[in-house]
């Protein structure tokens, strides 16, 4: 049968030419999809999209983000991975998948405030109610958890105040409890510490880590990305059901340049922890910082947690993330903090970190918690992002924003 020849739009579109099989590079392709094409019927009635035996749709996978799951169930130690737009977006969707109405969840009063306020807000209309726990008191952990607790939310540190808590116990607890724990694992980004093995013998893990790859795995400050990762077969099809339901998906190139990036994501935390340590150290030497909060030096609040799983408690440095925070003496007005901050060249005013560029925030912790907490000297808390930036360039840019204080 002699068909009509097909018209050229139709040809660019159904064209014949195949590329060759076996191109390797260095970097995984980007494979964009909404649509999946099958060969036959039988083969589109057979696919499962559970597991990553085949491509459905592009919700359900591509080999790029299939390649990027399994490297981030590398990176912290599990088994499965799950990726979502953004950080909250992995601590929503571990909330919404594993709570139901009449259930309680725990979150420590230091958490990321975005998951203190999905909680208060969405959850509750959900009617799942909440109660807030002492980040540096296991009793007060203990105490609350009662027989409608679901599920408990850990964060190690506080991403603002930085205080470290006893993760180890906490997580006993919560085995010892039969309560689920999620741990918001962005500062220690599968790096500072082995949240499925928290113990070096297999022992002890949480059950689910969410992670915002916004951070460190992308390093640019220009992705926005989360990752939810388990070891429970279990417990991750509960979660991608969820995912699922809601519809979430990620941008190839999105996941491209987080592949991009992970290769020196040791590296670069290294970097970070160094400039960070050298500079919080520096800065606690100032005339105006009454508190220095980084987990890694003596005096910060639970310095000896971090020590028992970060390392530092094996002659090594420890390992610990560009974040520290101080306290500027409670004498000096909101004005002259909000100078020091405007007077900063390198430091930039802006929110998120794990990127090239050190961040400075001013807080305001009387309006984050519950309860301020007595560990915290009176004054202003400033958090900084060390960046990538050469250390003496950024002391010097301290120092010399430090004079507004004189
Ligand atoms: C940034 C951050 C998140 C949220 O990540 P986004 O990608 O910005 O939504 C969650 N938890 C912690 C501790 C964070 O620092």
């Amino acid at each position: 049968m002699n068909l009509p020849q097909r018209s050229l739009t139709t040809r660019l579109i159904h064209h014949d030419y195949q590329a060759p099989d076996g191109f390797v590079a260095p970097q995984p392709a980007v494979h964009k999809a909404s649509t999946v094409i099958f060969p036959n019927v039988a083969a589109m009635r057979a696919r499962e999209w559970k597991d990553k035996s085949g491509y459905t749709y592009g919700l359900h996978g591509t080999p790029t983000t299939f390649i990027l799951e399994e490297r981030l169930a590398e990176l912290e130690g599990a088994a499965q991975c799950l990726l979502v737009p953004s950080g909250l977006a992995a601590l929503s969707t571990v909330s919404l998948a594993l709570l139901r109405s009449g259930d309680e969840v725990l979150l420590p009063d230091n958490a990321y405030g975005p998951n203190k306020a999905l909680t208060q807000s969405l959850l509750s209309q959900f009617g799942v109610r909440h109660a807030l726990y002492d980040p540096m008191d296991v009793a007060d952990l203990a105490r609350r958890i009662g027989p409608a607790t679901r599920l408990v939310w850990l964060e190690a540190p506080g991403s603002v105040t930085l205080e470290f808590p006893d993760l180890i116990a906490q997580v006993r607890l919560c085995r010892e409890r039969s309560v689920l724990c999620a741990l918001d694992n962005t500062w220690g980004a599968g790096l500072a510490f082995a949240p499925f093995d928290l113990l070096g013998d297999g022992r002890l893990a949480v059950d689910v880590s969410a992670h915002a790859l916004t951070k460190y795995p992308s390093g640019g400050g220009d992705v926005l990305m989360g990752s939810i990762v388990t070891r429970d077969a279990g417990l991750h099809l509960k979660l991608k059901l969820a995912h699922m339901h809601l519809g979430l998906g990620v941008g190839a190139n999105d996941a491209e340049a987080i592949l991009r990036a992970l290769p020196s994501i040791g590296l670069r935390y290294r970097a970070h922890d160094r400039s960070a340590r050298a500079l919080a150290r520096w800065l606690g030497e100032q005339p105006p910082i009454v508190q220095v909060l980084h987990p890694a030096l003596a005096a910060s609040p639970g310095h000896a947690h971090w020590r028992e799983l970060c390392g530092g408690a094996h002659g090594g440095d420890g390992a610990a993330a560009g974040l520290f925070s101080v306290v500027i003496a409670a004498e000096h007005p909101q004005e002259r903090i909000d100078a020091f901050c405007d007077a900063l060249t390198l430091f930039q005013l802006g929110y998120s970190w794990g990127g090239p560029i050190s961040l400075v925030v001013p807080y305001d912790i009387g309006s984050m918690r519950s309860v301020v907490p007595p560990h915290l000297a009176p004054g202003t808390v400033v958090r900084f992002s060390v960046g990538l930036e050469d250390v003496d360039d950024l002391r010097n840019d301290l120092a010399q924003a430090l004079k507004v204080f004189a």
